[in-house]
């Protein structure tokens, strides 16, 4: 297999409680990568491998503050993939997504993947945000969409090979 020399950037952004933190908690547990850990440098930067159609995807978590989740600051980085996460309970969540979403795929001009995340699927009586609704938002914003359960470990390593695809079947990179 080759032998891959990349790390990919992925920004993973989101309103402050929508499971951010637990959701890379549960990325550096994954079985699907067999919780491979490089950087323990930086709280907010993880690094995970993983293994797909037996090749490695290396890709470089960082968790941006709901603050700092401005155009500007990733307008001239390496990002590779954006991943906005909001919760099902909450519809402001979404609301800060969708603007996020938007600023990204109009002002970020290196091919990226785009991936919303509804976390804390688990909550089903809570549920504020309809999936059809988060759906036909993605599909118009040309994202892609999943729910998880970061408390519940459900459908997350989904999710993290999910991304790694993204990034490496980008038809528009390479
Ligand atoms: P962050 O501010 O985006 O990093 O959010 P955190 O990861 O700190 O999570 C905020 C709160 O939501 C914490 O109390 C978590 O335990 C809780 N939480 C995160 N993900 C889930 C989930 O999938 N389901 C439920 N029920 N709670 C969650």
């Amino acid at each position: 297999s080759k032998n891959t020399a990349a790390i990919f950037k992925v920004a993973v952004i989101g309103a402050s409680g929508v499971g951010k933190t637990s959701l890379l908690q549960q990325f550096m547990t994954s079985e699907y990568m067999g919780g491979v850990e490089i950087s323990f440098d930086d709280e907010s930067e993880r690094t995970v491998s993983v293994l797909l159609d037996g090749e490695d995807t290396t890709m470089t978590f960082n968790e941006i503050e709901p603050q700092a989740a401005s155009v500007q600051n990733y307008k001239t980085t390496d990002i590779d993939a954006f991943i906005f996460i909001y919760s099902i309970t909450d519809k402001k969540t979404i609301e800060f997504v969708e603007e996020r979403l938007h600023d990204v795929q109009r002002y970020v001009s290196k091919p990226h993947a785009a991936i919303v995340v509804g976390n804390k699927s688990d909550l089903v009586r809570k549920r504020q945000v309809k999936e059809d609704d988060a759906r036909q938002l993605c599909s118009e914003l040309h994202a892609k969409y999943i729910e998880v359960s970061a408390a519940l470990n459900h459908r997350v390593d989904e999710l993290l090979v999910g991304i790694a695809r993204q990034i490496r079947f980008n038809p528009q990179r390479a």
